[in-house]
């Protein structure tokens, strides 16, 4: 028997090997149009980037040495150009001599692989711009980098590929900028999972656009400038294009092989083609995906391998094995982070008309309490009805390979959620935990597929909010100080059970934590108490937030330059960073491993030990606390020195600050008095401008609330008050705290104010509560008027801490000594 094989590398080489493994006689001539066969192409960007330093660790064999080991023939530098069908012949091209010859076979393999995708944009051929296929393309990429002294590439197209370039070139020492046309990295990711990846780039420095294309390349003195369709201009030193790969497939669609929808080589289940002497594998085939059952092509090594050992031995034993499919399991280090998906996304699912429910689950790598937990967020997909696991994808840092491969060898065996909640696994605090996050995430689903549980996803929020249901939000009040969904009550779930009464029951109640699971025992507090409407926020505010927030990471390399010595320095910087502080030895404070909100309790109770001026380092690896101690030194005083992320642990320095000296009034400075008689949000606003500038200057501030201004300072949870009927009646009218008011004007049913809050917080202006905070920390004096309170039905309760009661006398007694009396 003679085998021809097209392709020296994944599929090819395997097929080869494999062959004469299993028949000893056979004559194997493999055809490679390039230098290099079985080299490791998925190792290529690493060595661009420096962290496989050997090029020689790329080749896994030589033409010479696969030949003689397998005593086969390897002909490399050349290039099959046609196939005979009829006359079972192959016209090759040898690349070597410029010279062409007919080889005949009995068995001819297809394993050409795919080619990377390059759009006909103009100037996309000039020098600096490049695919990444294989080794040549890899040495031209090294050899520029070196000898243009590349300080900045771009990346055009974000999926697995690209972005292993962006942190490869980026590790090489290059600023990257990626140019991605989705609104997404990574599309076989839900948006609400690659928004994890977004997040973290940002923290690598990365800039990236998305929903932006390239449009065209032209040349501009040294440099390659890439024109947006923003019309934004990009300069450059380089650009990498990872748009993606098509199916090789031009050979077998030249001599009449049936090709598929998605240009890939059709094959049955033996990888045979429409030519029963002709057979394919890799990435130039389509095949039925076991889960949607419709033709895909897979771009991986994996298959493309266990196809090759298929195919040999139908080769050798007959037709008798059968290829079932890839179920598509990839992943991806993205800098820190780990990234893998198996089956289809939510998003692929609903495009293919496919029933599903989703489930999103942030859990711990291993045992919380052992050291090293880290964080790792999975969405699963499932069948409503059975609830058979369709799809997984998981963001993490450690651990996130073996939970993926779980995932896909049940995919793989068609196993339901149920079944998930019962994987059994091996455990050990370093490992896992005594519910592994694969178990977890079963037990969600199933949950939800039993009714035990309704769940609601992020993007729903928004409706739910205008449509007048009830938010709650179940973490603590320190939590729920860092930041929540606007609009949202706090309820703490140890505290739930007492404040049933003011839960109303005709309204759809949607509850949320931290990641959903305080909030998944609360939506069961509620549901047995006789609540029919209560929904549970999928993965919780980790993924609202995450998925909510602006994803892009724009200009950040604006306003750079090089200075004297070289070195290119940045006009932004990411982090806080007092270089002048003196922080001498510095305790250490691990909250590593602790979920939010750990790392913040952590925060406060060590800060509460410190004298003030003392400062402590702080380590997490809750990727939340970046932005959460930034929160809290801004909402508590305390001083940010210092803010790094390196790999996945979060470290900040903290220094206790000083309370602010309390001036006294010199001589000839005098005190001013406020009345806030009006709740209208830009009215108080205005009134805690006026008051907190005046205690900047030195002035004793007195304010006198009365009436409306009342609402002004009553606190967000208030303890449970007797109240008559007026006074009742007033509470539900009025609005219940600082966080409801409205604006005097064009406050368009709550709207404006809303705007009002998110302009002053775009433009990183205190919110109003900030502001009141600041004018009792700064010591000006809050006199809420009695008799208002009487006629009012408001009791003192209801106040937030700090106010006096008085009457006008005490007022009056006040504007005695005041040279600014105002009234708003
Ligand atoms: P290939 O391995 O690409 O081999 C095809 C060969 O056929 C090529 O060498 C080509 O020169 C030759 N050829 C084509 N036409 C002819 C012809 N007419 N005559 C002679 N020779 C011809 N997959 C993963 O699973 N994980 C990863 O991390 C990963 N990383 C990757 C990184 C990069 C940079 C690249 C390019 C790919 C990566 N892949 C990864 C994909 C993986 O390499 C492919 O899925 C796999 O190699 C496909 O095997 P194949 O045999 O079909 O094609």
């Amino acid at each position: 028997m003679k085998y021809l094989i097209i392709g020296g590398v994944a599929g090819g080489a395997t097929t080869a090997a494999r062959l004469r493994r299993l028949d000893e006689k056979s004559e194997i001539i493999i055809f490679e149009r390039g230098e290099y066969i079985s080299y490791a192409n998925c190792g290529l960007p690493y060595y661009i980037g420096g962290v496989i330093k050997d090029r020689d660790e790329l080749f896994v064999q030589t033409p010479e040495s696969f030949g003689r080991r397998f005593n086969l023939e390897v002909r490399n530098l050349s290039e099959v150009i046609s196939i005979d069908r009829s006359k079972k012949e192959i016209l090759v091209n040898d690349l070597k001599k410029g010279s062409e010859y007919t080889e005949s076979y009995d068995k001819l393999i297809l394993s050409p692989g795919a080619e990377p995708i390059k759009p006909m944009l103009p100037g996309i051929n000039q020098e600096g711009i490049f695919t990444l296929r294989n080794v040549p393309d890899t040495d031209k990429i090294k050899t520029y980098i070196e000898q243009n002294k590349a300080r900045h590439a771009l990346v055009v197209g974000a999926g697995f590929i690209g972005l292993e370039m962006a942190e490869n070139l980026h590790h090489a020492g290059l600023k990257v900028t990626i140019v991605e046309m989705a609104e997404q990295v990574m599309t076989p990711l839900d948006y609400s999972m690659a928004s994890l990846v977004h997040q973290h780039l940002k923290t690598k420095n990365v800039e990236f656009y998305l929903k932006t294309a390239v449009v065209s390349f032209s040349k501009k003195g040294e440099k390659i400038q890439a024109r947006l369709d923003t019309s934004r201009q990009i300069e450059t030193d380089m650009v990498v294009l990872s748009i993606g790969v098509r199916p090789d497939s031009k050979l077998a669609k030249a001599c009449g092989l049936e090709i598929g929808q998605s240009g890939g080589i059709v094959v049955n289940k033996y990888l045979q083609t429409s030519d029963p002497d002709i057979y394919a594998v890799g990435d130039a085939i389509e095949f039925e995906n076991p889960v949607t059952h419709t033709r895909m092509i897979t771009y991986l090594a994996g298959p493309a391998n266990k196809q090759a050992r298929i195919l040999a031995d139908n080769l050798v034993m007959g037709n008798k094995k059968e290829y079932t499919g890839s179920v598509n399991t990839a992943i991806a280090k993205v800098f820190d982070l780990t990234v893998a998906s198996t089956g289809v996304s939510g998003k692929m699912l609903a495009r293919m008309n496919i029933p599903h429910l989703d489930t999103t689950i942030h859990v711990s790598s291993h045992a919380g309490y052992y050291p090293g937990a880290l964080p790792m967020s999975i969405k699963i997909s499932f069948a409503p009805g059975d609830g058979k696991l369709l799809g997984a994808q998981i963001v993490g840092y450690d651990g996130v390979d073996k939970r993926v491969d779980l995932f896909s060898a049940a995919l793989r065996q068609g196993v339901t959620v149920h079944d998930l909640a019962f994987v059994e696994h091996a455990y050990a605090p370093p490992f896992s935990s005594a519910k592994d996050p694969v178990n977890i995430a079963g037990m969600v689903a199933e949950n939800i597929l039993e009714g035990i549980t309704k769940t609601i996803n992020w993007r729903e929020i928004a409706s739910c909010r205008e449509n007048g249901n009830i938010l709650i939000d179940v973490r603590t009040a320190d939590e729920f100080e860092l930041g929540s969904i606007e609009g949202a009550v706090n309820i703490p779930l140890d505290e739930i059970r007492e404040h049933l009464e003011e839960i109303p029951k005709d309204k759809k109640i949607i509850v949320f934590c931290s990641v959903g699971l305080r909030a998944h025992v609360a939506c069961r507090i509620l549901v047995q108490k006789g609540y029919r409407e209560v929904y549970n926020l999928s993965g919780g505010l980790k993924t609202y937030e995450t998925a909510s927030q602006r994803q892009s990471n724009e200009d950040i390399f604006e306003g750079d330059y090089i200075g004297h010595d070289d070195m290119i320095y940045q006009g932004k910087k990411t982090a806080t960073v007092s270089a002048a502080t003196n922080i001498g030895n510095l305790k250490l404070i691990d909250a590593c491993g602790l979920k939010c909100p750990g790392p913040v309790l952590k925060l406060k109770s060590s800060m509460d030990e410190l004298s003030e001026g003392e400062s402590f380092r702080i380590t997490a690896s809750d990727p939340g606390f970046y932005k959460d101690v930034q929160a809290w030194a801004k909402i508590t005083g305390n001083e940010l020195l210092d803010l790094q992320q390196s790999g996945a642990e979060i470290s900040a320095i903290i220094r206790k600050k000083s309370k602010p000296v309390q001036e006294i009034a010199q001589t000839g400075s005098k005190d001013a008095t406020l009345i806030c008689f009006s709740d209208d949000l830009d009215k108080a606003l205005a009134t805690f401008v006026i008051a907190n500038g005046a205690l900047a200057s030195g002035k004793k501030v007195t304010i006198f609330f009365t009436f409306w201004g009342l609402n002004v300072i009553k606190r967000q949870r208030k303890p449970k008050v007797q109240k008559d009927f007026f006074g009742k009646m007033f509470g539900m009218m009025l609005p219940g705290s600082s966080r409801k008011l409205g604006l005097s004007k064009l406050n368009m049913a709550g709207m404006g104010s809303k705007m009002m809050r998110m302009i002053m917080r775009n433009k990183q202006i205190d919110a109003l509560e900030d502001m009141i905070q600041t004018a009792l920390d700064n010591g000006a004096q809050f006199i809420a008027c009695q008799m208002s309170m009487d006629v009012m039905g408001v009791k003192a309760e209801e106040f937030i801490d700090g106010v006096q009661i008085g009457g006008v006398a005490t007022y009056l007694e006040k504007t005695d000594s005041a040279g600014l009396n105002l009234f708003l």
